[in-house]
């Protein structure tokens, strides 16, 4: 069946994420192409894994790449509030100049839990790259972040979105766009 039946709407299409990826990825590798220090580029799987893959192939500067997955929403569309790392770094972080990359950032409960880990692992800073923001829904102040920049795609209003690599029961992370879901398919 077509997943494009499921869809309310779209918000993005499949150009238009592409471009913004481009720019997001030029931004970062101008900013940190003087940095002093490595470059650590962490992917929080799986709802990263698409952008991720774009954004490390179109930033210029040297940098490595590593994933945490981090469980938060189990397979509803509200978060528990509690993420929990179930599986960390392979890399080691220390003195590294820490990028997380991330799906979308609702309340940001998972990002601050995130960013104060990479602290504790001992990097010099760490910035933020979503692909998404939510900021109607945020528990967690920005400025919380890491002390790094804050780099986002899109500021996506306050729906239950899937795609470019977000689910909705490990559904729909294959689309190549951004849509929002009938209400009918997660409420039933
Ligand atoms: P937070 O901890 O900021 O509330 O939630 C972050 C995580 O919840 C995101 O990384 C993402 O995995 C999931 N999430 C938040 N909003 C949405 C949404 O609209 N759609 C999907 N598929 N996942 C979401
Ligand atoms: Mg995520
Ligand atoms: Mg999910």
């Amino acid at each position: 069946m077509d997943q494009l039946e499921d869809m309310e709407r779209i918000l993005w299409t499949e150009v238009e994420i592409s471009a913004r990826v481009s720019e997001l990825a030029a931004e970062i590798s101008e900013d940190l192409k003087k940095s002093k220090v490595p470059v650590a580029v962490v992917g929080v799987a799986t709802g990263s894994f698409i952008f991720l893959a774009d954004i490390a192939r179109r930033i210029t500067i040297p940098i490595s790449v590593d994933l945490v997955r981090v469980e938060s929403y189990g397979l509803g569309t509200e978060s528990s509030g509690a993420p929990r790392l179930s599986s960390d770094l392979k890399i080691d972080v220390q003195g590294k100049h820490v990028i997380v990359v991330e799906d979308i950032v609702d309340t940001g409960n998972t990002l601050s839990c995130l960013v104060s880990h990479m602290k504790s692992k001992g990097a010099s800073s760490v910035s933020v790259c979503t692909f998404l923001d939510k900021p109607t829904r945020r528990k967690v102040n920005p400025e919380l972040f890491g002390g790094g920049t804050f780099y986002r795609g899109f500021e996506c209003p306050d729906y239950f979105v899937v795609g470019y690599g977000m689910d909705f029961g490990e559904r729909y992370r294959n689309l190549a766009y951004i849509g929002v879901l009938k209400e009918e398919i997660y409420r039933s």
